[in-house]
């Protein structure tokens, strides 16, 4: 992948670029910092602008032979190191799997979404409780294959991913590759925790902290990702601490649950369950304030889905089956006013949310005056506050 498709890691870009420029580029780069924040996209990247055919003075060209597979995983000289269960073959002499028996797995999960964190790669082991570990069979597979001539590069990169995975004997193996290094080869370590390395595997690398995410490039990447709106996407950026695969789990995980939420507290008002309404408006208040208006934020999102769905009743296909049965349903219930009324009162909410008034208080209001919506045959309803 190219630096530009990394949003938000200019800084350290700028710092390898002239590394790279000024001859300085050092053959065993540790990248370092929190989860989530496109350390393997960026040595990825690293191995494409310095293989490129065609490079500009700060990015890869992106449509060579050679960052056309180096972006697809499949150049044979960038080599993938991976933390893996390992189970000894049985009955063979060969002794433990290596990367080299998983990166068909790994291959299409990276390219889909370069992002990617150990835990989506754990789970789609299926390793359950067993240990993902880098062994020493990996790093002697690595010397063999660092010992052969390049096939077709400038340089042979070598990517360990989660490099505080290495189990010491792997650890001290790599210590004597970086002690004396092959021509033409880069290492790239990459880590979370920099501290659970090796001391002198630190000492023998340079260090390149990769800084949590701003706000806005995640922002920009969930608005093209999941195609949200604006709003949410910045209120789930706001929650995901500078890690855009958090944002990403975040909304992949309440999607689902914010819109039974969502249809939950709607049946709620209609019916006017007080003492349930007066629940659901103590669990709101315990949640953060980010949480609460991205909540607010997703119903306005389901109010204007609904609106569409009277008018436009064919797009109601598009919505995932839950949604859709609900959509259905409540479009039979309201009037455009009434959606119109509803979403002006959760605007307002919005509005003294974000001023810090209690959060109890709001939702609680708020739902009083949606039901009092639902049931008034005139538009206004009665303001409680
Ligand atoms: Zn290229």
């Amino acid at each position: 992948m190219s630096f530009q498709q990394l949003s938000g890691l200019e800084k350290p870009t700028e710092v390898v670029l002239r590394a790279i420029s000024t001859g300085h580029m050092t053959h065993a780069l540790l990248l370092s910092g929190p989860a989530g924040n496109g350390k393997i996209g960026f040595a990825n990247a690293i191995a494409e602008f310095l293989n490129c055919t065609n490079p500009t003075d700060s990015d890869s060209c992106g449509v060579c032979a050679h960052c056309t597979k180096i972006r697809k995983l499949i150049h044979p000289d960038v080599h993938f190191i991976l933390p893996i269960y390992s189970i000894k073959q049985e009955g063979s002499s060969q002794g433990q799997k290596t990367t080299g028996d998983f990166i068909a797995q790994f291959r299409p999960r990276f390219i889909d979404n370069n992002w990617i964190e150990l835990e989506d790669w754990v789970q789609q082991l299926d390793s359950e409780n067993k240990q993902v570990m880098i062994g020493v069979d990996e790093i002697r597979d690595l010397k063999r294959k660092l010992s052969l001539r390049a096939f077709e590069a400038k340089y042979k990169v070598v990517i360990i991913w989660h490099a505080e995975k290495m189990r010491t004997e792997a650890a001290n193996a790599l210590l004597k590759l970086l002690e004396e290094p092959p021509a033409n080869t880069i290492l790239i370590l990459t880590t979370d925790d920099p501290s659970a390395l090796l001391a002198t595997i630190r000492s023998r690398c340079q260090q390149l902290l990769i800084p949590r995410i701003d706000i806005e490039p995640i922002q920009t990447e969930l608005m093209q990702r999941y195609h949200l709106p604006e709003d949410q996407a910045r209120q789930v950026a706001l929650m995901a601490e500078g890690s855009v695969r958090k944002a990403q789990q975040i909304v992949e995980r309440d999607s689902g649950q914010l819109s039974d939420k969502f249809q939950e507290w709607m049946r709620l008002c209609f019916d006017g369950r007080y003492d349930e309404l007066s629940r659901l408006a103590e669990d709101l208040s315990k949640e953060s304030r980010e949480f609460q208006k991205y909540f607010l934020e997703n119903a306005l999102q389901k109010l204007k889905d609904t609106l569409h769905a009277q008018y436009l009743p064919e797009t109601i296909s598009l919505f995932i089956e839950s949604d859709q049965k609900f959509l259905k349903n409540f479009s039979k219930v309201m009037s455009i006013e009434k959606l119109n009324t509803i979403s002006e009162l959760i605007d307002e909410a919005i509005y003294h949310i974000t001023r810090n008034a209690n959060a109890f208080m709001v939702f609680t209001a708020l739902s009083l005056n949606i039901n009092k919506v639902f049931k008034s045959k005139t538009l206004e309803p009665q303001k409680i506050n």
